[in-house]
């Protein structure tokens, strides 16, 4: 865009000193070179008003060069409606035109300087010091030539001016081929916030802009073409930003689907697909603060499969894989009161909290999913595959403080390591109510106080 904008600009340089220089009384057309000018700021206005990330999308950025290309074909019209290019100008008619190809070229430039200001990108901020400069360079040495024009300076210094002032356009792949980095005030600058967002929001007004002033300008003096470009600008602008709303909503609803999609993700085990360790802390924290606060009663249970590296080593690990999974289906299900959870705790082992559990209630759902176990052969893989059995250690608490909560797992730990010494495939259940001080949790020799083995672990039939 840089090189096609400085080589149209060049060659209507050319054209200028070749016209200086063929006429005396300036009776040769202004109107090529003048074009070429034009048509050399559509790329500038291109690219101060275009966002340089990804995010937009093709429809969008085929607007942004409509709505440049409309902006072009409303410059010259405006242009030629200002000044009769074919034949003898006068020189105020040279006056006018002077005037409108300066306003153009430090509009240009100072959109350049913004974008330049209100990036935060280093190789963004190099195209635009690139573009900036050589905008002001524009500037100025269009300035000069165009007062020549007005007939101070001879037609054949016109001319060299226009050669010499031509070669600003060999800065361009000068300064891009010498990868050229801006000064290094200008590398560490950090634009503020409002400065990016000012710049963001001009660049997308930039386009807007110019349509409207050019617009009306030329309705003025050709109501027509004025009007269907005021007219295109509407709709081409409104269609651009309903693609834009359009993308955006769609961009907030895939973020909204993969946020949830992590929470999930943060909170599920991945091979059982229950709540893991992690969410079962979350729960137990949550319910352990509510439990203090109603003086409601909490019980948890710990959950171990038995002989699972047996299991394992005999069949192997995909199927101590499914074994895992279908266990914790049976668990799931057998838990089906509101509040009642369970999580994977880690390796093969399970933990469940009962919000609200009376001692007995506890002990009945704690022997009802020992049980349903024993309705569990790998049907799915290996029909020689043994019953799976689990052990679990349930323990029952009403505790104020939160490190309560602690030792309220540490007691279902326990149970279960009487659970698994007492023979497996059996349940133990303690009572930390009627325990009298926490410094008593110890596995051997368990405590007296404490209401423990539940009778009810013995095998049974099923
Ligand atoms: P116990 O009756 O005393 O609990 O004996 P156990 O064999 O079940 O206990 P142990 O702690 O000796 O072995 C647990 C085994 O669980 C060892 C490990 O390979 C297996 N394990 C842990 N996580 C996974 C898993 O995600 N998939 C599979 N297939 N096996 C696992
Ligand atoms: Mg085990
Ligand atoms: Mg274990």
């Amino acid at each position: 865009m840089l090189l096609l904008n400085q080589v149209l600009g060049m060659a209507a340089m050319v054209l200028y000193g070749v016209r200086a220089l063929l006429s005396e009384e300036r009776a040769f057309s202004m109107g090529i070179p003048v074009l070429f000018f034009i048509l050399g700021a559509i790329p500038s206005l291109l690219a101060i008003s275009c966002e340089f990330n990804a995010r937009e999308t093709l429809p969008v950025r085929v607007l942004d060069v409509a709505l440049a290309l409309l902006t072009g074909t409303l410059f010259v019209f405006l242009i030629f409606s200002l000044v009769n290019l074919v034949g003898h100008i006068d020189d105020a008619g040279i006056r006018k035109l002077n005037l409108v190809l300066a306003l153009q070229g430090i509009f240009l430039a100072t959109g350049a300087t913004l974008r330049l200001f209100g990036t935060v990108h280093q190789e963004e901020r190099r195209f635009f010091f690139i573009l900036t400069a050589t905008s002001w360079i524009t500037v100025v040495l269009t300035n000069i030539r165009n007062y020549m024009t007005l007939g101070q300076v001879s037609p054949f210094w016109e001319l060299i001016w226009n050669l010499v002032a031509d070669t600003r356009a060999l800065l361009i792949p000068i300064m891009i081929v010498a990868v050229y980095q801006p000064p290094e005030w200008l590398r560490s600058y950090q634009p503020s916030k409002k400065i990016i967002q000012l710049s963001r929001v001009s660049s997308t007004l930039f386009v807007g802009l110019a349509l409207v002033v050019l617009g009306i300008s030329v309705a003025e003096h050709h109501f027509r073409p004025g009007a269907v470009g005021l007219f295109l600008m509407l709709i081409g602008y409104g269609l651009r930003n309903a693609l834009i709303q359009e993308n955006l909503v769609q961009a907030e609803e895939s973020l909204l689907r993969v946020n949830n999609k992590l929470e999930e993700m943060i909170a599920l085990d991945g091979l059982t697909g229950i709540p893991n360790r992690r969410s079962f802390n979350d729960t137990l924290d949550r319910e352990w603060r509510l439990s203090a606060r109603t003086s409601r009663t909490l019980g948890i249970l710990m959950i171990d499969i038995d002989h699972f590296k047996t299991l394992n080593d005999t069949y192997g690990h995909d199927v101590g894989d499914e074994v895992l999974s279908d266990v914790a289906r049976v668990l799931q299900q057998g838990l089906p009161r509101t509040g009642d959870f369970v999580a994977r705790y880690g390796g093969e082992e399970f933990a469940a909290i009962l919000p609200g559990a009376t001692f007995a209630g506890m002990e009945a759902v704690a022997d009802r999913l020992r049980r349903a176990m024993h309705g569990l052969a790998v049907e799915n893989s290996i029909s020689s595959t043994p019953k799976i059995t689990v052990s679990i250690g349930a323990a029952l608490g009403r505790f104020e403080s939160t490190a309560a909560a602690q030792s309220l797992v540490k007691a279902a730990d326990m149970a279960l390591y009487r659970a698994k010494d007492a023979g497996r495939d059996r349940i133990e259940c303690i009572d930390l109510n009627s325990i009298v001080s926490y410094d008593d949790l110890s596995p051997e020799p368990y405590p007296s106080n404490a209401h423990s083995d539940c009778g009810k672990t013995e095998v049974e039939e099923d």
